[in-house]
């Protein structure tokens, strides 16, 4: 198994501080996601931010529930025009179907509720690990962690992680993370990879790049980052 770094698993606390203020210093947009009026808004803009941007996801959310309030308005609303009302966001025709199958069970089977127990949640339309997690994690404060593209690929630059897929993150995390902090994970990694390490990472802005390994194997290579 390869070696995964110790100082940072041990500085897990502060790393997640100073992603978090580091983050608010620069305006994340994730900090703007996480107002909800209820549970199933909460739920539907999680599904729809899934690799669209959060700035889109929130005017498509908000411009969804002007037109309706709950998963009975969601039943009713013709499919053509949810699918207008989603336009822009990635995947909107799928999703639009999807978000139609999840009001119809939520509806049917839990009383128009959404199920609080993960092994219920992933077996909905549309809702995969990460948006369980993310889910449970933002709105219920529960302990867990949702792993996207950000908490992945920062995960594994630091090297708490050396893993291929976020599903393989998630479980690698959850064995070396102290469980208070999986509810943190997501929205400072979020944060941190929407205005610092970025898919082009700004190391040089990074107040963490000391304890980070993408960072060392860099500078020790001579390659400019
Ligand atoms: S040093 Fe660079 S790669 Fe490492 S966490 Fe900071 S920005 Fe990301």
């Amino acid at each position: 198994m390869s070696p995964i770094n110790q100082e940072a698993v041990r500085n897990i606390d502060k790393i997640i501080r100073i992603f978090l203020r580091e983050a608010k210093k620069r305006n994340a947009p994730v900090f703007r996601f996480e107002s909800f009026n209820n549970e199933f808004e909460a739920l539907v803009k999680i599904i729809l931010s899934s690799r669209t941007r959060d700035e889109k996801t929130m005017e498509t959310t908000e411009k969804l529930f002007k037109r309706i309030k709950d998963p009975r308005g969601l039943i009713e609303i013709n499919q053509k025009e949810l699918e207008e009302l989603l336009r822009g966001v990635a995947f909107y025709r799928e999703k639009a179907r999807k978000l139609k199958k999840l009001a119809e069970i939520l509806v049917e089977r839990y009383n128009g509720k959404i199920p609080r127990e993960f092994k219920e949640l992933v077996k909905l339309p549309g809702i995969g690990r990460k948006t369980a997690n993310v889910f449970l994690a933002s709105f219920h404060k529960k302990q867990a962690i949702g792993v996207d593209i950000h908490v992945h690929r920062i995960s594994n630059r630091i090297g708490l992680v050396r893993t291929n897929k976020p599903e393989e993150t998630e479980k690698e995390l959850q064995g070396i993370i102290p469980k208070r902090y999986w509810n943190k994970i997501n929205k400072a990694f979020v944060a941190y990879g929407q205005t610092i390490c970025k898919a082009k990472p700004k190391c040089n802005e990074c107040k963490i790049r000391e304890m980070c390994w993408y960072y060392r194997e860099n500078m020790n290579s001579g390659e400019r980052i």
